[in-house]
């Protein structure tokens, strides 16, 4: 199977971008931040502190996370409840990003990601596929842009799904969460020494989609 990683930070435009290039490949395209999210909302709902690693680890056992794809479309269930548009709300990117320093939570997802990419041609993206879901992929991007250009691209996407937003508050979360991401001890959001870094801050997304096809056609 041909798996693609891209990871970078929040808002990088990885799922954008990963979406529009596997709908090109005929790959599916696999969100791994919805699992840390779907773990997060899980530990809310329990009324657990996710930051906290017990009350976290404890809520484990009822999260029956998994992924469907319809249509080549990724939903992220919940036991039997879709819950794709419950995990995008800034709570529940907070949540994820406490959730996802626990290492019970790693191991806990790690199975289910490495069995969709033995199975299945995929770009899958997140913090450390390259690092550590799947370091042998074939093709590795660290997708990146300043913060700032991130957050706008955040502010206008929860805005565009009708959700209230503003601005100064997208920046702090997304620096907050990124700091947080970087500096866990576990699997950190960090570049593999074999990815190409793809930094977007002055491009657009035609442009993007183009320097990514060619990085993809250069190593497959
Ligand atoms: O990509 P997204 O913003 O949806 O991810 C939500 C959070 O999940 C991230 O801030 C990060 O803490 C965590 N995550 C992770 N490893 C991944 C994907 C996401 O730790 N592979």
């Amino acid at each position: 199977m041909i798996n693609i990683a891209i990871d970078g930070p929040a808002g990088a435009g990885k799922s954008t971008i990963a979406r529009k290039l596997a709908a090109n490949l005929g790959y599916i395209y696999v969100d791994t931040g919805a699992l840390y999210r779907a773990v997060g909302v899980n530990a809310m709902r329990n009324g657990a502190d996710t930051k906290n690693a017990e009350q976290v680890t404890a809520t484990l056992s009822s999260a029956k996370v998994s992924l469907r794809f319809v249509e080549g479309e990724q939903r992220v269930f919940l036991g039997e409840e879709d819950v794709s548009l419950a995990i995008r709300t800034p709570e529940a990117s907070m949540a994820a990003s406490n959730v996802s320093a626990i290492p019970a939570v790693r191991e806990f997802l790690f199975d289910l990601q490495r069995d969709i990419a033995k199975a299945n041609n995929c770009i899958m993206d997140g913090r450390d596929i390259g690092t550590v879901v799947l370091p042998e992929a074939q093709v590795k991007v660290f997708l990146t842009a300043s913060a700032e250009v991130r957050a706008k691209r955040r502010y206008d996407e929860l805005l565009a799904k009708g959700m209230e937003a503003d601005y100064n508050q997208v920046l702090e979360e997304m620096v907050q969460r990124d700091y947080q991401d970087s500096h866990r001890a576990i699997a950190p959001l960090k570049q593999a020494d074999d990815a190409t870094l793809l930094d977007t801050s002055e491009m657009n997304l035609e442009q993007v989609l183009e320097a990514l096809e060619t990085i993809v056609k250069e190593k497959i």
